[in-house]
């Protein structure tokens, strides 16, 4: 069911017919790409910058802001929740993985295929800084502001640092940091900032394991020299003058 087709882009027209009757056979996830394997295609859900995913029962009133409802013939309704329409529900057919919004995605950082081998491979034509060079989902998935502050802190690399410079050594420090983080902060159920909550309806608590991100002007935990803050691309960035030297 379809109420709003105005998301980030268009819902499909045809979308409930292609759904309809289909039987769901797999989940999975791509970088922030949700994909619900339906057999003749798979929907691709993205949750945007305030899209949620509530699972309810079909008699429950839809409000102004529940867009889109996967409805299952056990009475359960999987509702998308999302006040910005920032979000994505979009279909593809054949295999979801070519679709253009995925198919330049680097690799996840949980899997075998990132480590710093990769990372040293997919750094040595960037001279950008490093911590920009980790948030392009191009070199590997999924890395945000938060967890590339928290991983470049725990590898001693100053956010600015052109990319191309670090060593291979330096790019298994770092590969090993970014997987460590991110496992860490799932363990933690994420970071709740500000409204951010798992499917299980829980704010995550890993910022208050932050050791960087949101301190500046802070005393470093580990040294106690003071944390700067600048800005790269748009956005904070957060470091240890002296545990993070070059
Ligand atoms: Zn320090």
């Amino acid at each position: 069911m379809v109420r709003n087709r105005a998301l980030r882009r268009p819902v499909p027209r045809r979308l409930p017919q292609l759904v309809a009757g289909t039987t769901v056979r797999a989940l999975a996830r791509r970088g922030k790409y949700l994909l619900v394997d339906c057999g003749a295609g798979t929907l691709i859900v993205h949750l945007g910058m305030s899209g949620r995913l509530w699972v309810v029962n079909d008699a429950t009133p839809a409000t102004v802001h529940d867009h889109f409802d996967l409805v299952l013939d056990n009475g359960a309704v999987v509702r998308l929740r999302d006040p910005r329409r920032f979000g994505l529900v979009l279909w593809q057919a054949g295999d979801p993985l070519a679709h253009a919004l995925l198919a330049n995605i680097g690799p996840e950082p949980l899997s075998p295929a990132f480590n710093g081998g990769a990372l040293h491979a997919a750094t040595r034509r960037r001279s950008a800084a490093i911590k920009l060079v980790l948030m392009d989902s191009r070199v590997v998935a999924g890395v945000g502001n938060i967890y590339a502050n928290e991983a470049l802190f725990h590898a001693g690399i100053r956010p600015r640092t052109p990319a191309h410079r670090l060593s291979r050594a330096r790019c298994a420090t770092l590969a090993q940091a970014i997987r460590k983080t991110l496992e860490q902060a799932i363990v933690a159920g994420g970071s709740s900032l500000r409204d951010y909550v798992g499917s299980d309806g829980m704010a995550g608590n890993f910022q208050s394991q932050f050791t960087v991100y949101g301190r500046g002007g802070e005393p470093c935990q580990r040294c106690n020299a003071t944390i700067r803050e600048i800005r790269q691309g748009q956005r904070s960035t957060f470091y240890c003058p002296r545990c993070q030297r070059r």
